[in-house]
C-alpha cells in the first residue's frame, strides 16, 4: 500500500544536510573562530577544489550565478548597443544581466528535444552589435558547444556558458565550464552544488578575462585601498565556501544517484501514452539537476500531482520573450515556437540524490491516475 500522505518534494535539502551534518557544522565553527568571513583561506581553497573538480586552471568564488553572468559579460566589456544572443527558455537570471548592463538579449529558439539553444539557429540573429552568446546547459544537459564555439571563433565573439544547472556535466568527456570564455555557475541551495545562502563561480578558458573578473567582483581591487578598474561587491563569502568545500566531496556520488533516479524514471514510464521522457544526446553526461518530462494536458496534470502531494513543478512557465519586463522587445507569438510549445507541456518531477525507489514508484503511479483522469 502506497503512503500517499507525505509529500515528495521537487527538492529535499533536509535529506542532504542530514547526511553531512556533522561535517558542515564542524566546518561552520572553523570559518567563525578563525573569523575569516570574506574572501579569504576558506574562498581560496574551495577555488582550487573547484578548479580541479571541471579541469580548469582557475576557479573564482563570487556572490551569486547572476553576480557570475554580470561580471563575466562586464569583463566582455558589453554595454549599451550590444547584443547578447542566448535562449528565452531558461531562468530570468541568464538575461537580466544584460538588460542591467544596457545591452540586449536576443533570444533565439530552442532545440525541442534537447531544449538547448539551438544552434543553427544562431547566425542568423548575429549582427553588428553582437558581442557574445550564452549557451545554458539546462536541466544539467550541456548545450551543443561544439557547434557553438564554432560559430562564436567565425565571427569573433565571446561565448558565456551559463551553467548554474551543469554542475558536472560533460561533452565528450570534458567538464562544461571549462569549454567558453567564460563559464558562470551558480551555488544557490537547490542547485546540484548549493550553498547555504547565495553562492556563484566563475571560470573558463580565458586567463585575461578571469583576471578581469577577479578584479570586479572585488572594487576593482589590486590591492586593499588601490583600486584599477570600477568594480563591485560581489564576492563569495567564507561560510558558503567552507561549506561548499565539504559538498563538493560529494557531488559525483550524489550526480550518479541523480542519474540512477532518472534511469528508473524513464524505466518505468517508458511506453507509458501521453508523456515525452527527456531526450539525451550522444557523448553527453546529463547530470539532471531536473528531470523534466512533456504532457498534452499539463496544468490539469500538474494540479492532480500537486493536490496528491507530489512536488512537481513548472521550469520554466513563462519564456523570457513572454515576461512583463522584455515587453518591449517585441517579440510576438510566433517568435520562438518551440520555446513556446515547451513552456505550455513541461512538467519536472521529484529530482534529488536522495529520493528513493518507493517515491520514485509513487510519483509514476500518481502521473499515470493524472495520465488517466486528466
Ligand atoms: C539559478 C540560475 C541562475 C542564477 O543563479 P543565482 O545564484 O540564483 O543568482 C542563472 N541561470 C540559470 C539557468 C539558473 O538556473
Amino acid at each position: 500500500m502506497i503512503n500517499s500522505s507525505i509529500k515528495i518534494p521537487l527538492v529535499d535539502l533536509k535529506a542532504q544536510y542530514q547526511s553531512i551534518r556533522q561535517e558542515v557544522n564542524e566546518s561552520i565553527e572553523r570559518v567563525l573562530e578563525n573569523t575569516s568571513f570574506i574572501m579569504g583561506e576558506e574562498v581560496k581553497k574551495f577555488e582550487a577544489s573547484f578548479a580541479n573538480y571541471i579541469n580548469t586552471d582557475e576557479s573564482l568564488g563570487v556572490a551569486s550565478g547572476t553576480a557570475a553572468l554580470l561580471l563575466a559579460l562586464k569583463a566582455c566589456d558589453v554595454g549599451p548597443s550590444d547584443e547578447v544572443i542566448t535562449t528565452a527558455h531558461t531562468f530570468f537570471a541568464t538575461a537580466e544581466p544584460i538588460s542591467i548592463l544596457g545591452a540586449t538579449p536576443i533570444f533565439v529558439d530552442i532545440d525541442p528535444l534537447t531544449y538547448n539553444i539551438n544552434p543553427d539557429l544562431i547566425e542568423a540573429k548575429i549582427t553588428e552589435r553582437t558581442k557574445a552568446i550564452i549557451p545554458v546547459h539546462l536541466y544539467g544537459q550541456p548545450a551543443d558547444m561544439r557547434k557553438i564555439m564554432k560559430i562564436a571563433n567565425k565571427h569573433n565573439l565571446y561565448v558565456i556558458e551559463d551553467v548554474a544547472q551543469g554542475h558536472g556535466a560533460e561533452i565528450d568527456g570534458q567538464r562544461c565550464g571549462s569549454i567558453g570564455h567564460l563559464s558562470c555557475f551558480s551555488f544557490y541551495p537547490g542547485k546540484n552544488l548549493g550553498a547555504y545562502g547565495d553562492g556563484g563561480g566563475v571560470s573558463g578558458t580565458n586567463t585575461e578575462l578571469l583576471a578581469t573578473v577577479r578584479k570586479l567582483r572585488d572594487h576593482g581591487r589590486v590591492s586593499k585601498y588601490e583600486h584599477d578598474i570600477i568594480g563591485l561587491g560581489e564576492r563569495l563569502d567564507g561560510l558558503q565556501a567552507a561549506i561548499l568545500d565539504v559538498k563538493l566531496k560529494y557531488l559525483e556520488e550524489w550526480t550518479e544517484a541523480r542519474r540512477a533516479a532518472a534511469d528508473k524514471y524513464v524505466e518505468r514510464l517508458t511506453g507509458v501514452d501521453g508523456v515525452l521522457l527527456p531526450h539525451v544526446t550522444q557523448n553527453v553526461r546529463h547530470v539532471y539537476h531536473l528531470f523534466v518530462i512533456q504532457v498534452e494536458n499539463r496544468d490539469a496534470t500538474l494540479k492532480y500531482l500537486n493536490e496528491n502531494a507530489i512536488g512537481a513543478g513548472i521550469h520554466y512557465p513563462i519564456p523570457l520573450h513572454k515576461q512583463p519586463a522584455y515587453a518591449k522587445l517585441g517579440y510576438n507569438k510566433q517568435s520562438l515556437p518551440h520555446t513556446e510549445t515547451a513552456a505550455d507541456k513541461i512538467v519536472s518531477l521529484p529530482m534529488f540524490p536522495e529520493i528513493t525507489d518507493q517515491q520514485i514508484d509513487r510519483v509514476v503511479q500518481t502521473l499515470k491516475e493524472a495520465l488517466d483522469k486528466c
